[in-house]
């Protein structure tokens, strides 16, 4: 069969497959405990459902403007003064089905042939696969101190003639890091003296814990928005926990978003309006419920924080925000049995039935990512499963489900 190269070429999402995996083992009847998709198991908020159920129950549902409803980005013009400072116009917003769209048609609108795009290592594992399905080169930064936050000099030492813009996550999926405040003014100089896109995926941004903020990049420069080289992703998934309503925005010059409406008009025509009704809802319904899970996911990063303290030889950087953490495994990666962090998370979902994501995919190598964006019991219980697993020190008895096993491979 002859297929494109470049098509071929883009690996599957690892999450959406562990997932899958997951699922088949689940229906199986397996216990399998789930720390590798990061999805909150809160419900969607109120104002959500009635306002997506408003718009079923009117029987309109037809295709609306392609850049989003007007009065759903009328909310998000409103959050975007609330929460960058900034004051947009209708035409500096667009609406997408999720923020993964937004990024991929920024990315398209952005790129010729060639062009490079700066991913600060650890990553999330879309952008690299992005930017080379578009036909351009991710060029990847990774920190030398061993650290998750890549220093500023690190940065401009690739940068070059071919670099037309750089992909700012922060907090961080998959490390949980809040980016220094200095480093996102150093690069916001950057882009702006360059004349380079800087892509801020906002996602988290709400996410933070510990009192700790993840300050926007407009707050280090003067232009507006039309001026900028700033482009905010952002979306309803992780600041309401609503994953399945896909639906993201675009923060940008009007002559990008003009561009990017063009794309998804011939791509998508438009977003749905009835999700669109529920977005709308979210953002200007009571929002108690953002505090409320950014409590719940703070108080299981501390779960994770305190359990990750008796696993013997794994270290991990406590998260500053998101519903992620990476713990440090190359203790148990390398030698013997497990070679590498994929074949550690094959390892962990045979035997332990946890399902983890390999560091890997994220440029870190030995780490794993471990979501605690479900309960605090299956985090406890996950982890319990995974030292079982690996750490010598563990009981070497454990019950999975009703069964008790006992570890003989060590
Ligand atoms: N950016 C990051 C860093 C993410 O982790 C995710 C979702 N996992 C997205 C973007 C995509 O968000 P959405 O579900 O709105 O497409």
């Amino acid at each position: 069969m002859s297929l494109s190269q470049i098509a071929c070429s883009i690996h599957p999402s690892p999450t959406v497959a562990l997932n899958e995996e997951a699922r088949l083992l689940r229906e199986k009847g397996r216990p399998v405990i789930h720390l590798g998709v990061g999805e909150p198991k809160n419900k969607t908020p109120i104002a959500a459902i009635l306002g997506s159920a408003a718009k079923l129950n009117s029987g309109d549902v037809k295709y609306e403007p392609t850049d989003g409803t007007p009065s759903l980005k009328k909310a998000i013009i409103r959050y975007t003064e609330e929460n960058y400072d900034r004051v947009a116009a209708p035409q500096n917003i667009i609406v997408s089905d999720g923020a993964k769209q937004s990024l991929w048609n920024v990315l398209f609108a952005l790129l010729n042939p060639q062009d490079e795009v700066i991913v600060l290592a650890p990553y999330w594992v879309s952008y690299p696969e992005m930017v080379r399905m578009i036909g351009g080169t991710p060029v990847i930064v990774t920190p030398e101190d061993g650290s998750f936050v890549p220093s500023f000099e690190e940065i401009e030492r690739v940068v070059g003639s071919y670099t037309k813009a750089i992909i700012v996550n922060s907090p961080n999926n998959p490390s949980g890091a809040i980016y220094p405040e200095e480093l996102i003014a150093r690069i916001v100089d950057l882009c702006e003296s360059k004349g380079i896109y800087m892509i801020c995926d906002d996602i988290y941004h709400k996410l933070v814990f510990d009192g700790k903020v993840a300050v926007p990049a407009y707050q280090y420069t003067n232009k507006d928005l039309d001026n900028s080289k700033i482009v905010a992703v952002n979306g309803v998934a992780k600041l309401y926990g609503m994953t399945g309503f896909r639906i993201g925005w675009v923060v940008a010059p009007r002559k990008l978003v003009e561009i990017l409406t063009n794309i998804q008009s011939q791509t998508t025509t438009c977003v749905s309006p009835v999700l669109q009704a529920a977005a709308e809802g979210a953002l200007t319904g009571i929002q108690s419920n953002v505090e409320a899970l950014r409590l719940s996911m703070q108080n299981n990063r501390d779960i994770l924080m305190q359990e990750m303290r008796s696993f013997t030889d794994v270290r991990c950087f406590k998260p500053q925000g998101t519903f992620y953490a990476m713990p440090d495994f190359r203790a148990y990666c390398g030698s013997g049995l497990i070679k590498n962090s994929m074949e550690l998370s094959k390892f962990l979902l045979k035997k332990a039935l946890v399902v983890t994501v390999p560091g890997k995919e994220f440029g870190m190598e030995n780490f794993l990512r471990l979501s605690y964006s479900g309960t605090g019991k299956d985090l406890t219980e996950g982890l319990d499963r995974m030292k079982w697993a690996l750490d010598p020190n563990a009981p070497p008895e454990i019950y999975i489900g009703d069964r008790k096993i006992v570890r003989d491979w060590m």
